[in-house]
């Protein structure tokens, strides 16, 4: 596709609302890049967690610039799995981001303004070409808000929790549905309630509710929205 037909798509929303499943396969479609804004924070996170500089949910603020300094992040398509995976320093942490260790401290790193300020800047050189599927919490409203097309994906707080239980209890992580869903509350406040680009709808965005669509049915909804945008596009419209 010529780069000027191509679009970008920015998918923000609560936390396990299926944003990256939608995004991956979204890319996958239309041959565009995924960008998983989330596994960048996840990296950040993981980076200070395994050097023991967070003490009670926070970071000695005298350490964060000079941290930041020495991290590198990047994703390298792996063919073996047909999935982007996510690289701190040259290692592959893809798995290990994961952890419920790391879901535990990342809202809290994802609010500090030196690593916002950082990964921003990152993630909106990647935006800089059409042709980006980027999901997040700030995409919409702060990293791509020229996005033709933006997308806010909620569901209902149990059906993610069961969703997330579910997903993490089959990776062999010994896990309570109680702790999934306070992990999933706790971060949905702090990313809405931060100073720094908190997670809220664009106004241009279109809401979709996700919490009793099949993975087929939210599809659907999302090509007819990217129809609309690829149409209005298109140089034989009238
Ligand atoms: O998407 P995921 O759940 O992996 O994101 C992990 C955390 O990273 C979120 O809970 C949020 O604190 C942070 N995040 C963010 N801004 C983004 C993407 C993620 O603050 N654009």
């Amino acid at each position: 596709m010529e780069e000027s037909r191509k679009i970008n798509v920015a998918i923000d929303g609560y936390s396990s609302c299926g944003k990256s499943t939608v995004a991956k396969l979204l890319a996958k479609e239309l041959q565009y890049s995924y960008v998983d804004t989330g596994a960048m924070y996840r990296a950040v996170a993981l980076y200070f967690l395994e050097r023991g500089l967070i003490k009670d949910g926070k970071i000695p603020a005298g350490l964060i610039a000079d941290s930041l300094d020495k991290i590198t992040i990047t994703f390298k398509f792996n063919e073996k799995l047909k999935s982007s995976e996510t690289y701190l320093n040259g290692e592959n942490v893809e798995r290990k981001i994961r952890d419920p260790k790391v879901s535990k401290v990342v809202s809290g790193v994802s609010s500090i303004k030196e690593v916002r300020d950082k990964l921003s800047a990152l993630q909106k050189d990647m935006g800089a070409e059409k042709g980006i599927v980027m999901d997040g919490r700030d995409i919409g409203t702060a990293i791509l808000p020229n996005a033709e097309l933006k997308l806010f994906l909620t569901s209902d707080i149990d059906i993610r929790t069961q969703r997330r239980y579910e997903e993490l209890t089959a990776k062999g992580y010994k896990i309570t549905e109680r702790d999934v869903k306070k992990n999933l509350m706790d971060r949905d406040y702090q990313d809405t309630h931060r100073e720094e680009n908190p997670l809220r709808k664009a106004d241009d965005a279109i809401e979709i509710d996700n919490s009793e669509l099949s993975m087929s049915e939210l599809m659907d909804k999302i090509h007819t929205e990217v129809n609309k945008k690829l149409l209005y596009l298109s140089p034989n419209k009238n």
